[in-house]
């Protein structure tokens, strides 16, 4: 069944909430682009434009993209036809600086409608990310224990085997966890001084988030 949807938003939450997920799906269901930032930076780092050489200078060096760089991105894709009336954004923006760039560069008509913010408890989601398992081959993701393969270390889609991101680590979590609690905090009071930060109980099945974000952004 096709789905309408009307919403310029952006989802919110911590590694492992799920956010990129529901994403798809929604994107799926109701031909809504899934604008994700870091898929579009490793396209154009892999394609070797111009701007994935300046992006791959600058995780090479360790380095953050620079926010104008994102932003230029993002914007691009969404004057594209397929974006009129509806996108989800998905890993940008992450701070405040980021937010009020995005805020300047978009038009009164493709200004955001809605930003959905993922909460989910900390310990869930640390279990979440040490036994999420990626196919090295065709990088389809699988969870240990929530979503295994058929036979253990094995892609069921593509027979590959089954890498641990190095920042799905224990060592690796924490530390991301903390980033995004200390960056998203004003992130999330800036929304809601806005109006559009609504949040989303994500601790709950699959499918039941996604029947709530479907009533939300329709
Ligand atoms: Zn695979």
């Amino acid at each position: 069944m096709a789905v309408t949807m009307k919403s310029r938003c952006v989802f919110l939450g911590a590694p492992g909430a799920g956010k990129g997920t529901q994403a798809k799906k929604l994107a799926a269901a109701g031909s809504v682009p899934h604008i994700s930032t870091g898929d579009m930076l490793r396209a154009q780092v892999a394609a070797g434009t111009t701007l994935g050489r300046q992006a791959k200078g600058c995780m090479d060096a360790g380095q953050l993209v620079p926010d104008d760089v994102i932003v230029a991105m993002v914007v691009a894709r969404i004057a594209e036809p397929d974006a009129r009336a509806a996108w989800i954004l998905d890993g940008f923006p992450r701070t405040l600086p980021q937010a009020e760039a995005l805020d300047r560069n978009l038009s009164r008509a493709s200004a955001l409608s809605l930003v959905v913010s993922f909460a989910v408890p900390e310990p869930v989601l640390v279990g979440r990310l040490a036994g999420r398992r990626t196919c090295g081959k065709c990088g389809a993701i699988w969870h240990v224990q929530n979503h295994p393969t058929r036979r253990p270390g094995l892609c069921d889609a593509c027979g590959g085997e089954l890498v641990q991101r190095s920042d799905d680590r224990p060592e690796a979590v924490g530390k991301r966890l903390e980033v995004y609690r200390s960056q998203t905090a004003p992130l999330l009071a800036y929304y809601r001084d806005h109006r559009l930060l609504r949040e989303i109980d994500a601790d709950r099945s699959p499918d039941v988030v996604y029947q709530e974000l479907l009533k939300l952004m329709q």
